[in-house]
Parts: structure tokens; sequence; C-alpha cells
């Protein structure tokens, strides 16, 4: 019923976070994760990638209990294993669960294949299902005890007609189901209330594994890592952390959100050239989120500073750091309206975020002027069929545009 506006990508995962799964899934590529999610042996995936659009990482195809415990098994076994190939993961070890689904569905076996996953994105990922802090209730889980460190995770159906529950550690791998056997939901039948406990149930009954998986030593390396938004740490950062990643997260953006700021000596207010002169100069790093995740990220995150105002006649024309973002439309998005059951034409909620949110915003569509907003900005409109400029100015001359495209 909430945002909180920046996660860590760990966090995310063990709170079955929605919105930064469906992000990443937009970044990385739908057909490639498609392709990845057959690869590994999902066998629902029996339709073409447009069909799930970004639902597939929600888990909008279907999976069999055993594909899906099959994939936790392989990611054990690829970390498992890898230590005595010295460094070499043969596809084999990732792609054993092919022999198994042979033997279950007797589809062919793919053994050539390249492993999907790395050993080291397979360790980082299962110590980030040891954080467990689980979206429904955090006292539910707390109740389940066990001495031994177990990677989980917990899956609801739509309408509750069933609820899963799949753990792992470096010896076992248990996936319980739960559910009625002619569909039918119920309102407590969740992954997390009826599965959760069985699961903890037969891992008591199970030998524990002596050791935690180890980290695949040939992939993992070190780096400095900003404290503040868990990027490789810029120049700018000026707190941070040495942690071990995954290798291949060298090859990831630096921070972006600490900036050099210049502000008047009583770091009251920030300055620009246009009146620099006039005053004894501070520069200083700043940690600046983007205006959109800012707005919900300082309502969790009391320490958050937002950005001192600049100095009066000191606005720069042309400021680097924006003051606000359009939150939706999406860019390039075709905006299908559904008519009303009136007969009437739908409206579509448009939404953008100021740093200032007492700023007076103007909104129009294309050349009309729809309306001003002031604290809560958004407007409802009904724009017709077509194509569409939505353009936004405030009350300090910021301006920002964005295409949109209607359909009824
Ligand atoms: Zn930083």
């Amino acid at each position: 019923m909430g945002y909180d506006g920046a996660v860590p990508a760990n966090r995310a995962l063990a709170r079955s976070l929605n919105i930064p799964a469906v992000r990443m899934l937009s970044d990385y590529g739908l057909h490639r994760f498609h392709r990845e999610l057959q690869l590994l042996g999902i066998s629902g995936v029996s339709q073409p990638a447009e069909h799930y659009g970004l639902t597939l990482v929600l888990g909008g195809c279907e999976g069999s209990l055993f594909d899906i415990a099959s994939v936790y098994a392989s990611m054990a076994r690829t970390v498992n294993l890898y230590a005595p190939v010295l460094g070499e993961i043969d596809a084999n070890i990732q792609n054993n669960f092919f022999k198994l689904n042979y033997l279950a569905n007797k589809k062919p076996m793919q053994s050539k294949q390249a492993p999907v996953m790395s050993a080291a994105a397979c360790a980082f990922t299962l110590d980030a299902l040891v954080e467990v802090e689980r979206p429904e209730t955090e006292v539910a889980w707390s109740f389940f005890t066990s001495d031994e460190k177990i990677a989980w995770k917990t899956g609801t159906s739509f309408g509750f007609r069933d609820g899963w529950a799949i753990g792992v550690t470096p010896k076992f791998v248990v996936a319980v189901w739960t559910g009625n056997a002619n569909g039918e939901g119920r309102p407590n039948l969740t992954g997390l209330k009826a599965s959760a406990p069985i699961l903890f149930d037969v891992f008591n009954f199970l030998p524990n594994a002596e050791q935690w998986f180890s980290k695949p030593k040939n992939q993992v390396t070190t780096a400095k890592i900003c404290s503040e938004s868990g990027f490789l740490a810029s120049v700018y950062c000026d707190h941070t952390v040495t942690k071990e990643i995954p290798e291949t997260g060298l090859q990831s953006r630096s921070c972006p959100y600490h900036k050099i700021i210049h502000l008047n000596k009583k770091e009251t207010n920030r300055i620009s050239d246009k009146c620099s002169k006039t005053y004894e100069m501070v520069s200083k790093s700043w940690f600046v989120l983007p205006p959109a995740m800012e707005w919900y990220y300082k309502s969790k995150n009391a320490a958050y500073k937002e950005l001192p105002p600049f100095a009066k006649g000191c606005e720069p024309d042309d400021d680097q750091i924006p003051e606000m973002e359009i939150i939706y439309p999406y860019k390039m998005s075709n905006i299908f309206i559904p008519k009303e059951l009136s007969g009437e034409k739908g409206k579509v909620v448009f939404e953008i975020a100021h740093r200032k949110p007492e700023t007076t915003v103007y909104w129009y569509v294309d050349q009309d002027y729809i309306g001003s907003t002031q604290r809560y900005h958004r407007i409802m409109c009904t724009p017709s069929v077509g194509n569409h400029v939505l353009t936004l100015t405030d009350q300090f001359g910021n301006r920002l545009e964005r295409k949109f495209k209607v359909s009824y």
C-alpha cells in the first residue's frame, strides 16, 4: 500500500517487492529472460514473451513444483560443485536438472547449453533469500524456528488457490505445495501461512548442513561501494564500504546520486555562477535522488536531506539537477483508456513528483491548458485518440515534456 522510493536489491528480493522486479526486467530485456526461464526448465513457459509481458518476473507464467524445485537445486549445485572444478563451471552442473526433467517429462536433454546463472549470482541470490522479511506479517515468520541457515521463498497464486514454499541449504532442497485438489481458493491459503510452517518442519527433521555455501572465489572480488546508494562508489561518495561483489558487478555504473553542489557559507542556499561572486562558496557532495524516488524515499528515511533552494536571483538558467520528474505517462507509452460503464469516455490520471511539492505546476496537453496542481501533483484528463504531448511548467519556469499516444 505504499512505496519506499529506493531499496537495496537483496532486500527487494527478500521482501518480494514487485516494482523493482518489473523495472529490472524492463532494463534486462523480456526476451532474454523468457529464453532463460525456458533454459532453466520452467516447462510452463510455452507462449511467446509478448503473451506474458513484464508479468513474467512476478509469476505471470506457470511452473510445476518439480520445475521450480529443480531450478533452486540447480542454483545450490552450481555453488556446491563450483570449487572443485576451480573456476570452470561445467554447464552440466547447472543443467543437471535436465536429466531429472527428462526422467519426469521425457523431454530431450540439453546439457550442451552454457549455464544461465553464474556461480557468483547463485551464491549472492541464496544469501539474499536468507535475509527474510516477508511482506504479509513480520510476526508470522519469526515463529518458524530453525537453528539452521535456510534460503527460502514463498509464493501465493492468484485468488489464493495454492501456496508455495521452497527452502535451500547446501544439502537439501525442500519444496512444499498446499492447496485444494479442486483448485478452490481459500482466504488464508498463502505460501507464508500454509506452506512455510511445513517447510520448516521438514527441515527440522533433516540432518543439518555443516556449513553454508561458500562464495566461488574466482568469480568474486571486492569493491568500494557507496554506503548510501549501493552503487560502486564514485569520487563524490563520502561514505563507502568495501564489500565482496560478483566480479561482473565491476562493469556496473558508479553512484549517480552523489553530486557536487555549491552553497553559500551558511550552507542554507545553493548558488550558481550567476551570483557566486557575491558569496563565499562552499562546495559539497550531496546525496540527491531523482524527484520521484525522493518523494517516496524521504517519507521512509528521516536522514534524507533535501537539496537547499537556490539563493534569490541565483537560479541558474540550466539546472543540472531536475526539480520535477514525470511518473506517468511513461516514455512513449501507448495508453488504452476503456469506456466507462455509462458509455462515457474513461479518464486517465497523470502524475509527477516535484522536489518542492508546494510549488504550483501547470499542465498542458498539446496546446490546451488542463489545470494546475499543488502538493499532490496528479491530474485527471480525457485526451482524444492519437498522439499527444504533455507539457508541464512550474512557477519557477522549470519545464518538462512527454509524448504519449491514446487509443480507446
Ligand atoms: Zn554515492
